[in-house]
């Protein structure tokens, strides 16, 4: 049955910008990964939902004082997280990277980064992650993609450090290539997760459509679709 509770049009959160999950297309559309997946999940359940790109840094208080209902941004799991909102099971792996200019012959690894200016982004696992490890001179932080790799394009940084899958689509991207390189292993592996308030009703019915989305094959062909292999 159809209560007007039911009915509500969700706003659903999402980075403005972290391709390839999230991302503006030519005709200045959101779609990537998160988006498709959100909405087959929303499909699955025969939720309305508007999407809401916004600055990553925005996403997690957001869900705290409920004014999102979901935020799907490539969102990393992770426990001082889990303590102020909820997290759906995870639906993708990922680690961080260190990307230089491809003439950079310097910085082969997260200890090189000692004395270095590194760029990435506000309120991210990156900037935990360079903040703790990396003996950097100065940590830029940007509220969005664009401006933390320009950073490095622009020479204002040596090395970006940020999300693996975000990192090598820009590697492979017109804007990229031969351009830049990663160095060094992959650091501290991480799964994402959709979030929401904490008590959220929510988490278990998308938990349970992401499943069926497994199950049926949808999200593997998701998958394939912008990783272009198989999870
Ligand atoms: N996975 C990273 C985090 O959760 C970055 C997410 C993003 O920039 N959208 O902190």
């Amino acid at each position: 049955l159809c209560t007007p509770a039911a009915a509500k049009t969700l706003t659903v959160a999402t980075d403005t910008n972290f391709p390839p999950f999230e991302f503006k297309d030519a005709s200045g559309k959101h779609t990537g990964f998160d988006v498709e997946l959100w909405d087959a999940i929303a499909r699955q359940l025969g939720m309305d939902y508007k999407l809401q790109p916004m600055d990553f840094n925005g996403i997690i208080p957001g869900l705290q004082t409920g004014q999102l209902d979901a935020g799907i941004a490539g969102m990393t799991i992770k426990p001082e997280r889990a303590e102020v909102i909820d997290f759906s099971d995870p639906y993708y792996n990922a680690g961080l990277l260190i990307m230089v200019k491809a003439d950079n012959t310097d910085v082969n690894g997260i200890e090189d980064l000692k004395g270095k200016v590194v760029s990435t982004k506000l309120g991210t696992t990156s900037e935990d992650f360079v903040k703790k490890n990396a003996n950097a001179e100065e940590v830029k932080l940007f509220p969005n993609n664009d401006a933390m790799i320009l950073e490095l394009m622009s020479g204002g940084a040596d090395a970006v450090v940020f999300d693996s899958p975000v990192l090598a689509n820009f590697m492979r991207s017109d804007a990229g290539k031969g351009k830049v390189k990663v160095v060094g292993p992959l650091y501290m592996g991480q799964s994402y997760g959709i979030g929401f308030p904490k008590g959220s009703p929510l988490t278990a019915k998308v938990n349970e459509a992401l499943k069926k989305l497994r199950e049926s094959g949808a999200y593997d062909a998701l998958y394939m679709k912008w990783f272009g292999t198989e999870p």
